[in-house]
């Protein structure tokens, strides 16, 4: 996996977390990212280090505003761009995820917002998810 979609991949499983008001911890993102407990404290060091993260021993980790934006751009991306590929481009619901995963890291926010306009701004994914208010 690329770094940035690596980290971005992270983002998005601890967003989800945080929205499941679960704990964020070392051992719960190994269990759901299937990767061991010290390759999951290498990358939260690196969030940590680019302000992304807060993280501190006996603390459960946090985002910081900066970090918690990034994510809910990057989930912002995924459910737009199925909401997109549902209602534009006529793809069935179930087939969707894997392309989303690729295409959410693409850095042009003028896709995104072209892509939002053709969705008219609707605001939950084709599986009833909410799309985070973001700005592109
Ligand atoms: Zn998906």
């Amino acid at each position: 996996m690329k770094k940035t979609k690596e980290k971005e991949h992270y983002l998005k499983e601890i967003y989800k977390l945080e929205i499941d008001n679960k704990p964020i911890s070392v051992s719960c993102l190994s269990n759901l990212l299937l990767v061991s407990k010290s390759s999951v404290s290498n990358m939260i060091k690196k969030l940590v280090n680019m302000n992304l993260l807060n993280s501190a021993p006996y603390k459960p980790i946090e985002f910081t505003e900066q970090g918690r934006e990034l994510a809910r751009t990057v989930v912002a991306k995924h459910r737009l761009i199925e909401l997109f590929l549902v209602e534009v481009m006529g793809f069935d619901s179930e087939n969707v995820h894997e392309i989303a995963e690729e295409i959410e890291h693409i850095e042009s926010p003028e896709f995104f917002r072209k892509v939002q306009k053709m969705v008219n701004n609707r605001k939950i994914d084709p599986h009833g998810s909410p799309i985070p208010d973001v700005e592109f």
